[in-house]
């Protein structure tokens, strides 16, 4: 059976908004709006999130990489424990899985439970990425797109789609309308990091990325309509 199944990444800093760190929740709701409305239309809605919002594993020189990366992993649950909160104060159904036990605060992760719960209806978060250090929420994603035999994964930014140079710093930047992830990893281009890449390349999973403050853009891209760019496989 097909299912029109979406997998939906906000990075830690896009749920800061303008603060650029903890949680603004005037756009998490502004997102809930939008899911909720996908919900409804029938489309099963996956949720992975950053953790940039409060820390991430490689900046910090003074401790051990792993254990750096555990408390990112821990930033990535804090935030979908944030967010499906927000997401049931608006009338979702949600669970949150994660690939280590969080005691009572989260489910241990496996496919067959994530689609016992798609199939209620609910919002299914994936919390803590992979499981593992030196990892990313960009590889989690992937991993749970080609597991849960998602159709695609959206990638909703602060930037309106993948673009040849940095926009920031190269004023003639030019965006693509679609890219191959070919050429995404050959040029190193922005959509998520090379692991993750290589992962979508080999499982033919397809990314949509654009822009998260773009009115209605999450809504629209699951119905796919997508103003952005379209990462083919
Ligand atoms: N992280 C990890 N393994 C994973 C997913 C995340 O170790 O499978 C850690 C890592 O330290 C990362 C942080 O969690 O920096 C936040 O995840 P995110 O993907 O937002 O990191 P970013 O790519 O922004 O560094």
């Amino acid at each position: 059976m097909k299912t029109n199944r979406v997998l939906l990444k906000l990075s830690g800093e896009a749920l800061a908004g303008p603060k650029k760190t903890g949680f603004d929740e005037d756009t998490v709701r502004e997102v809930a709006r939008q899911v909720k409305m996908s919900v409804e239309a029938g489309v099963q809605v996956g949720i992975v999130i950053g953790g940039g919002n409060f820390w991430r594993g490689r900046t910090s020189n003074a401790i051990d990489r792993t254990k750096a990366d555990q408390i990112g992993m821990l930033a990535t649950v804090m935030n979908c424990i944030y967010v499906s909160e927000i997401f049931r104060t608006e009338g979702m159904k949600t669970q949150i899985l994660t690939p280590f036990e969080c005691g009572s605060m989260t489910k241990l992760f496996s496919k067959d439970r994530a689609n016992k719960y798609f199939a209620k209806g609910m919002v299914v978060f994936f919390a803590g990425g992979t499981g593992h250090p030196y990892f990313s929420t960009d590889t989690g994603i992937v991993l749970r797109a080609v597991e849960m035999e998602a159709n695609c994964i959206l990638l909703a930014k602060s930037i309106d789609g993948v673009y040849d140079s940095d926009p920031k710093v190269n004023p003639d930047a030019k965006k693509y309308n679609t890219v191959s992830i070919e050429e995404v990893i050959e040029k190193k281009l922005a959509v998520v990091d090379l692991t993750a890449s290589i992962m979508c390349m080999e499982h033919h999973m397809p990314m949509a990325v654009f822009d998260l403050n773009e009115k209605d853009s999450i809504a629209n891209a699951m119905q796919g309509k997508i103003n952005g760019t379209i990462v083919t496989v």
